[in-house]
Order: C-alpha cells, then structure tokens, then sequence
C-alpha cells in the first residue's frame, strides 16, 4: 500500500495509516506496520513515547502483571537483552523498557509527539481519514488506528471548591516530571483505588501527615514484591517462546495457576489453606484459587472474608480496619489492587483515613478539605480518582465519517464494537483493545500483541485484495455484543458499580464493556473469523455484491 503514497510535503502526503497513541499499543504497531511495508505516522499527545507509563509517575507506580510476563513476546532478542529487576516493575523501569524499545526498532523519527489529535473525519467518496490535531494541522491516511489507551482519561473530581485549592494538587496520571517533594507535608489522597493503594505507603513515609479520603474501600492483596533472582530470570529467558505461547492460551494471558476446583464443595480448612498459600505467595493469582469466585455469590463471599480477616489482622484501629474492608461489591468485581504495606500503612501515626460513606466531602478552599464532620488542613492534594476508562481517550476525539455518522452518536447507549477491533458505521478506523475485547480485564500486552498482529494482518490482506473499506457488518456486531452482554451478566462484575460498567463517570451508560470469556476464547474466536473469510466485516461494501464476493474468495 506505500505505493499509495502521493508525492508532496510532509504535512500533505498521503499515508497508508495514522497511529493516534505512542504506548505499547502504537509503538508496537508503527514496528510491525513499518515492517508490513506501510507509510504509517504515529501521533502522540505526550512528549515522549510510553503511554500509561509515561504519564503515572506517582511515587509507588508499577504493575500488577509481573514483569517477565508484562513485556512484549515479538521479539525473541528484545526478550534476551532486556533483564527485569523486580517482580513487579517499577514505572521508571517500565518506561525505560518502553523507551528502549524506541531506540532498538528506530521508531521516536515515525512519531510526532507533543501534538494531540482532536478530530479524525473519514471523506466517504475517497476513503481517506483526515486528521486534525489540536494545533489545526491536519493529516490524511487510508486508515486511521486507535491506540489511545483504555485507561488513558483521567478523571478529576467535580467536588465544590476544588478550583480555589492554593497548594500543589496533581492526578496520579498527570504527575509531574520532576517528582513531587511530600516532605514535611500535609498530604490529602482522595481515592483508593489501585493508584492511590500504590502511592499512599510511599506518600505515608515522606509527608508529615497524610489523610486519606476514601469514597469506596477496596479489595487488596499482597504483591510480595522483591528482587526477581538471577537464575529465575535466566529459566524464563531459556523458555521465553513456550511460555508466551502457554500465556495467550489462559483466559487472562497470565501465567496463574487456575484452579478447575470450585470452593463450593470444597471443605472449609482446605479452602482456607489455600487463600493463604495465595496470600503468601502474592499478586492476583489469589482470585484464581477457585473456579467460581467470579461467578457463585456464596464462593465469591468465602474469599472476600478471607481478605477482610486480614485487614481485621493487620490494621490496628478497629474503626479503621472496618472502614477499610468492602462490604458491598464482590471481591474482583472491582479491578482487585496489588499492594506493598497499604494496608499496614494506617497503622502509622502519621496517617488517618476519612470515611466519606459517613462524613462526605462538602468543600475545597484554599486550604483544607471540608467534610460533614470537620476541616481538614492540608498543604497539597492528590487526585487518584481514577479515569473514563475504556470510552474516553476515544470520545474526546471527534471521529466522524462524511455522511456525518459519529462515534459518539453511535455509541450514545454505550460502546459497540465487533471483537472491539471496529465498529460498524465508520469504515477503515480500527481499535486496539477496544471495548468488546478482552482488553482491561486481561494482561495488556498479550491483547495489543495480538490485536496489532491482527489488524497489520489485515491491511495486509485488504492490500493484496485491492480493497479500500472495510468495516464490521451492523448484525455480526449486534451478535458479538449481545454476546459479550450475555457473558458479563453471567458472572458476579457486574453487581458492582465499577469503572468497567462506567459508573464512575456521571451519565455514562451502564454497560459491562469488556469482554469476559478469555484471552484463549477471543483469540481463537478472531482466528476463526479471518479463516472464514473475515466474516462479518464488509470489505469494499459499497461495490456491487457480486464484485465484493469476489474480492472476499
Ligand atoms: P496507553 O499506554 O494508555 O497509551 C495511549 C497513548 O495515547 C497515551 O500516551 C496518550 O497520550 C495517547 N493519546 C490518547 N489520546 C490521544 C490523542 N487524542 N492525541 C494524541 N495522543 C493521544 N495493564 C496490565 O496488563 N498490567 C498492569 O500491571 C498494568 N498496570 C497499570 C498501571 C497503571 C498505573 C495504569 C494507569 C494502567 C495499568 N495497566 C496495566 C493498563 C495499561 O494502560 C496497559 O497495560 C498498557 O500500558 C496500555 O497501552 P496502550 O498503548 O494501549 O495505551
Ligand atoms: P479507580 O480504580 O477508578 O479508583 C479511583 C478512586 O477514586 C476510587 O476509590 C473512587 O471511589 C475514588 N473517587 C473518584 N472520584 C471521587 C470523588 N469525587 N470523591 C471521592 N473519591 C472519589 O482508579 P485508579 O486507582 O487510577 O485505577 C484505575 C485502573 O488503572 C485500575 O483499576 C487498574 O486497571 C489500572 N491501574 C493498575 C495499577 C497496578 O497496580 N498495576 C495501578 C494503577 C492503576 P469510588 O470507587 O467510590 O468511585
């Protein structure tokens, strides 16, 4: 398709694809696009590339997925050279990662940074994207790839006062690069989610005092974080292909030990046992311990007491501890949080935690955080008060065709895609871990590796068919999302008014977005599809039917 490229200046030249987003999603893409042999500029809000960890630098940020198996399997030498140093990473490790990727592959001079885009309009008669950015340039492509993050969007709180506060305030995923300096402070964190779980031990051991503001306490287990050994290293690195391979054939693309036991049925002690064993061992691998935790209310409620026996154990205040334990969502309901000592946290005398259940923040003045029962002074504030996940960073551009069809019409009663790769009603425009893929609830990079490797696939194979459109058929969409529907309301995520349904964001639709049924299922399921044909997807639907079977076969 590079042959489509029309002579001209730069900002005029025709590409074949503009990548929006330069994470592990776009960077991964310009690699294997640029491979592909197609003219493919990527455009990127921030500075540099990175993504999610070139935004939350907050102190205590790393993931969750532990680093040998949250890292890219493409290249069999980027695996060998790269040595993780922890279990769980750190984000100054993983964005170093990210930015040696950049360097390796050769790929900052495919990238424009600092530059946001603000619409993307597809002209119908032509098929080609235009894409304006915020500075009013405008670039035009064939096809136009999302990569813009599923948790990319902050979300600030609208909380009465919060525009007088005088002293330094940040969001988690806005922090700032040259770090904050908490010492000597008073500190508020409004949020308890997985962000403020990982930032308020280490914002703990620096300010002078620290308070936390919780709307709704979460579910935590232990990450057990420490060096990772040389010799286990060298054991992954001997077996990396087979053990990438055995990953993206699990339901969530990480190597846990999935029990096919149900707790129900299972004798008390025994289940007990093996909770702690979890416990000890640390990270998410505990919420696999059984086969119907997210699924069987009362099994879901034998692990969820298990962990609120621990908060009971570990936090000294027993008012404390009751505030700290959930009580009205299932555990995993809500993304469970990894954690290094939060729990332990409050036992210092350094930390307090307002519950806003029973005393609610009225006001924020110039100083102080104002709740039902009293003001709290505080020299600085931190918003880890999450994002408009999965939507987001999509709906804040303008995504339209010329006919005037627009995502955001299309997606008024929430999103819908076909396997979260399109949508239907706007051609050429492809998602990665979109909603209606496996996406949050799975290790990310084994979905963008494997949604990458897809839609590169299929402008490969739209090139040789001498295709210009593509997009996903309005019924075989109505199947997948009745399907995912139907899935989702099979298990226990929904019954909690999580960021994965959108209640976290006023007047979003309550939608469970995405898909639950497996990384292993999904994947097989887009196999099957390009086997077939690409059924679903209409390729060139605007020419005859005839012609269009024809390019198909
Ligand atoms: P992102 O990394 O979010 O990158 C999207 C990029 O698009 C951003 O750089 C953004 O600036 C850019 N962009 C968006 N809109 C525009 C626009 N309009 N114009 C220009 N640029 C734009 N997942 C896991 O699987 N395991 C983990 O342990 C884990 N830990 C996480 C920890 C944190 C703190 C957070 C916030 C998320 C974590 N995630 C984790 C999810 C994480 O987002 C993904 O793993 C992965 O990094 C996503 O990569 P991406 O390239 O798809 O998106
Ligand atoms: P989050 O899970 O959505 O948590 C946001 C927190 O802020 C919640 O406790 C929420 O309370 C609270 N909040 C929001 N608005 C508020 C308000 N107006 N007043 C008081 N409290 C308010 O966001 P997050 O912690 O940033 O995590 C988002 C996702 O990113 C995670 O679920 C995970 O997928 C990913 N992540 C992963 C890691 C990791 O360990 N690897 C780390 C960070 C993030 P309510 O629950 O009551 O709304």
């Amino acid at each position: 398709m590079a042959n489509a490229t029309a002579p001209g200046t730069d900002q005029n030249r025709l590409r074949d694809v503009i990548v929006v987003g330069a994470g592990f999603a776009g960077l991964y893409l310009l690699h294997r696009l640029r491979g592909a042999g197609f003219d493919t500029q990527v455009i990127e809000a921030g500075s540099d590339v990175g993504g999610t960890w070139y935004w939350n630098r907050y102190p205590g940020a790393r993931c969750d997925v532990e680093s040998l198996e949250y890292s890219y399997s493409f290249s069999e030498d980027l695996q060998q050279e790269w040595s993780w140093r922890e279990r769980f990473a750190t984000q100054p490790e993983i964005l170093a990662y990210l930015q040696h990727v950049a360097e390796r592959f050769d790929l900052r001079r495919g990238i424009r940074f600092n530059t946001r885009v603000t619409s993307a309009v597809f002209d119908e008669a032509s098929a080609i994207w235009t894409v304006t950015t915020e500075a009013g340039d405008s670039l035009k492509a064939r096809f136009c790839i999302m990569a813009t993050g599923s948790i990319s969007a902050p979300r600030l709180p609208d909380i009465p006062g919060i525009g007088d506060f005088r002293g330094e305030m940040h969001h988690t995923s806005r922090w700032p690069k040259e770090g904050v300096d908490f010492t000597g402070k008073r500190v508020a964190v409004i949020g308890t989610g997985s962000s403020g779980i990982q930032a308020i031990p280490c914002i703990a051991e620096a300010a002078s005092q620290l308070t936390v503001f919780q709307r709704t306490p979460a579910f935590s287990v232990p990450a057990r974080n420490a060096p990772l050994a040389a010799d286990l290293v060298a054991q992954w690195k001997a077996d990396y292909p087979a053990k990438r391979a055995a990953a993206r054939n699990t339901r969530s693309g990480v190597l846990h030990e999935y029990s096919s036991t149900p707790a129900i049925g299972t004798p008390a002690p025994v289940r007990t046992a093996e909770f702690e064993r979890r416990w000890v061992k640390g990270g998410t691998n505990f919420l696999y311990a059984y086969n119907d935790l997210g699924k069987n209310e009362e099994a879901n409620a034998v692990a969820a007491d298990f962990v609120r026996a621990k908060i009971a154990e570990t936090v000294t205040d027993p008012r404390t501890a009751r505030s700290l334990m959930p009580t009205d969502y299932p555990i995993g309901a809500k993304r469970i949080c990894v954690d290094s000592n939060y729990f332990a946290t409050y036992n210092r005398p350094n930390v307090s935690l307002v519950d806003l259940r029973e005393t609610p923040i009225t006001r924020i003045t110039g100083n102080a955080i104002e709740t039902a029962s009293g003001r709290h002074e505080i020299d600085m504030m931190v918003l880890a008060t999450g994002f408009d996940a999965m939507t987001g960073a999509l709906l804040a551009i303008d995504i339209r065709t010329s006919g005037g069809t627009t995502l955001k019409d299309l997606w008024q009663g929430g999103p819908r895609t076909y396997l979260g790769l399109m949508t239907a009603g706007i051609p050429n425009l492809f998602l990665v871990t979109g909603p209606g893929s496996p996406s949050v609830l799975s290790n990310m990079v084994v979905s963008i590796e494997h949604d990458v490797a897809w839609i590169t696939a299929c402008l490969t194979e739209l090139q040789a068919r001498g295709a210009q459109t593509m997009q996903a058929d309005p019924d075989a969409q109505d199947s997948w999302v009745a399907h995912v529907n139907e899935l989702a309301s099979g298990t226990l995520y929904p019954r909690a008014s999580s960021w994965y349904v959108g209640a976290n964001v006023p007047g979003k639709p309550r939608v469970f977005m995405p898909y639950i049924g497996g990384v292993d299922a999904y994947q097989r399921t887009c196999r099957e599809i390009v086997d077939a044909g690409y059924r679903g997807f209409l390729i060139d639907a605007a020419r005859s039917p005839a012609a269009n079977a024809r390019a198909v076969s």
